[in-house]
């Protein structure tokens, strides 16, 4: 049953009705399209007009042969017949109220009813909300799954923090998100990855109890807002047995499919508490989750609160660090393992933030401060620069000679969001560059954000004549795999794999599958992290020509790197820049 109010109206009072006066309201009664009815104490109408039959098709005789409640939705007829209950005991109150009604082609129609008791009977006037309620509801379920969305969501969550007053108990927000849920829509198709949705709907909202909410934000985001919890380890507790349950095998058409799922816990027991916040929070302990591998929990605690400020106040920088002239590109060349000229040069972000006292030279590195850019469209400003800057060195080098191409890293956002091949061909129009002049650098991971996409995007940036290297091959797998049909030239050896060979053979293995894959493939393979003569002995025994590292030449400043003649990595001590930015820390 929908909404419900209650007016107190004084008793009848009007003049008496003459026959000629009743015939009027006889004829009303028949002619109006509003629903009028009378019904019994013991709920079966016993007068009709014509506006039912034409509503909801069945005939007035059908109506009054059944006793009402038959005619209600399920899940209405006991607060209708509770409300009605109450009535006859007040019987001066006008009681409002919504409830559904079966057509005779099995559809609902909502109705809003207006009733009174008076003595052994209701007079009742009803008119059709089918339409509003339908937007109404349109407008706060997600489409697919039939789930209360994110403005339902955030008004449930207002409600249940206002009932905290009343209890001693917390609120807790769940933000799942399902790690594989990509993967099955990418490989069994898009039919599949809705019935899928469908499926952990209802599963998660079988598991839950009336009173909570399980929502769906879009994507494979869920969220579950849970009330009359008593702690966070009752609120942990629940979502261990989401993530259970998740793992639990999904059949969907032939295929059996299980989830891995990351769930983001915040708790409140404020009733002033800001919805919008505690869902940012389980958002952030959902990442956190994530990063911390695969199936995981996470509280929104005190640490994390401090983590999120400390962010906060890092980004904040970095806005400015574009204006403020703070960013800088590091070159470190690309070289043959048996000495002689770099082959390429890989442009790597660094950040100067001036005037800040104490900060911490990690900040300096990409690692750090990149992801937080990847988490706003800063990371497409700064990709952007990177991108311009390092055109703008390749057609300086090329003016003196040097025509080697200068690989770029892109992030996932530069990759799938936009038209990245556009962008490339912009800049290398106004550098005035050929496509060769540059190789664009993509990971695995950023690929899998969106495979389809990303291919697409890769093949058009390559038709332009650049070329595409795979990073950080290797990194963290126990073996190796090269995504299908993308259109690669180089794959770059994640540094972890040359450092952890020695020694150890199974990652000597992995190596080696590499290299004999990038050869099958016509590739060029380039071990990245080549910090000492022992390494590169060992890239060189496991057939890898090519490599880039500290022991061959650090990232330095483009005025300090030498491309035209590189030592003889092999044979004499490591090569120094000669030139460091003044302040500035090598890497
Ligand atoms: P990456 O693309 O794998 O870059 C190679 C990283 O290995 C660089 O780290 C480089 O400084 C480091 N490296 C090279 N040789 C050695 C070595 O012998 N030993 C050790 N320990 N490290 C070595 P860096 O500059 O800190 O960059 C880290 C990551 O940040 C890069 O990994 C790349 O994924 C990302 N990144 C850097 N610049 C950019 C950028 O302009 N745009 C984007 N989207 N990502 C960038
Ligand atoms: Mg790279």
């Amino acid at each position: 049953m929908g909404s419900h109010t209650t007016t107190s109206i004084g008793p009848d009072a009007g003049p008496e009705p003459t026959l000629e006066s009743e015939g009027r309201i006889a004829r009303l009664f028949e002619m109006t399209s509003d629903l009028l009815a009378t019904i019994s104490l013991d709920g079966h109408f016993t007068l009709l007009n014509p506006a039912w039959e034409h509503l909801l098709g069945w005939t007035r005789e059908e109506l009054q042969a059944h006793p009402i409640h038959e005619f209600m939705h399920p899940d209405d007829v006991e607060p209708t017949l509770a409300l009605m209950l109450a009535g006859t005991h007040q019987p001066a109150q006008m009681e409002n109220f919504t409830t559904r009604y079966r057509h005779r082609d099995g559809s609902w129609r909502w109705l809003l009813w207006s009733a009174r008791c008076d003595g052994d009977t209701w007079y009742a006037a009803a008119r059709d909300v089918t339409d509003r309620m339908w937007l109404e509801r349109q407008a706060l379920h997600d489409p697919l799954t039939r789930l209360p969305n994110r403005l339902l969501l955030m008004d449930r969550a207002r409600q249940a923090l206002m009932r905290l007053n009343r209890s001693n108990s917390v609120v807790a927000m769940l933000f799942i998100d399902l790690d594989r849920f990509k993967a099955v829509n990418d490989n069994l198709g898009h039919e599949v990855g809705d019935q899928l949705l469908i499926g952990i709907s209802d599963r998660l909202a079988e598991m839950m109890r009336e009173s909570d909410t399980v929502a769906r934000l879009g994507g494979d985001e869920f969220v579950i807002l849970a009330s009359d919890i008593e702690n966070d380890g009752e609120a942990l507790a629940l979502a261990e047995r989401v993530v259970e349950a998740l793992e639990e095998p999904f059949q969907v058409g032939s295929a059996e499919v299980s989830m891995l799922a990351s769930v983001g816990v915040s708790v409140s027991h404020d009733p002033e508490a800001d919805p919008e916040a505690m869902l940012r929070e389980a958002d952030v302990a959902m990442y956190r989750a994530k990063r911390t591998g695969g199936r995981g929990l996470e509280l929104f605690d005190e640490s994390l609160r401090q983590e999120v400020k400390e962010h906060l106040k890092i980004e904040g920088r970095l806005r400015k660090a574009l204006p403020q002239h703070e960013l800088l590109l590091a070159y470190q060349p690309i070289l043959p393992l048996a000495g002689g000229r770099a082959v390429g040069c890989e442009a790597l972000l660094r950040w100067h933030p001036s005037g800040i006292e104490g900060a911490d030279a990690s900040q300096l590195l990409p690692s750090t401060f990149l992801p937080l850019a990847a988490e706003s469209d800063l990371i497409v400003q700064i990709g952007n620069w990177v991108l311009h800057s390092a055109c703008e060195q390749a057609e300086k080098w090329r003016r003196q000679g040097i025509s080697i191409p200068i690989s770029v890293n892109i992030s996932a956002r530069e990759l799938t969001e936009m038209d990245l091949a556009e962008r490339v061909h912009e800049e290398l129009t106004y550098c005035r560059l050929p496509g060769r002049a540059l190789c664009l650098e993509v990971s695995e991971e950023a690929i899998l954000r969106d495979p389809e996409r990303a291919r697409e995007a890769l093949a058009d940036v390559k038709r332009l004549g650049v070329s595409i290297a795979l990073d950080n091959v290797g990194a963290g797998h126990s073996s190796i795999s090269l995504p299908r049909n993308l259109p690669l030239d180089t794959i770059k050896l994640d540094r972890e794999l040359i450092q952890s060979v020695d020694g150890n053979k199974d990652r000597r293995a992995v190596f080696a599958a590499a290299i004999a894959l990038a050869q099958q493939a016509g590739l060029t393979a380039v071990a990245v992290g080549i910090e000492t003569r022992r390494q590169l002995a060992l890239a060189r025994e496991l057939d890898c020509s090519v490599g880039q590292g500290f022991l061959l030449h650090h990232p330095v400043p483009a005025d300090g790197v030498r491309l035209r003649e590189v030592p003889g990595a092999v044979t004499s001590a490591p090569w120094r820049p000669l030139v460091r930015l003044r302040g500035s820390r090598q890497h």
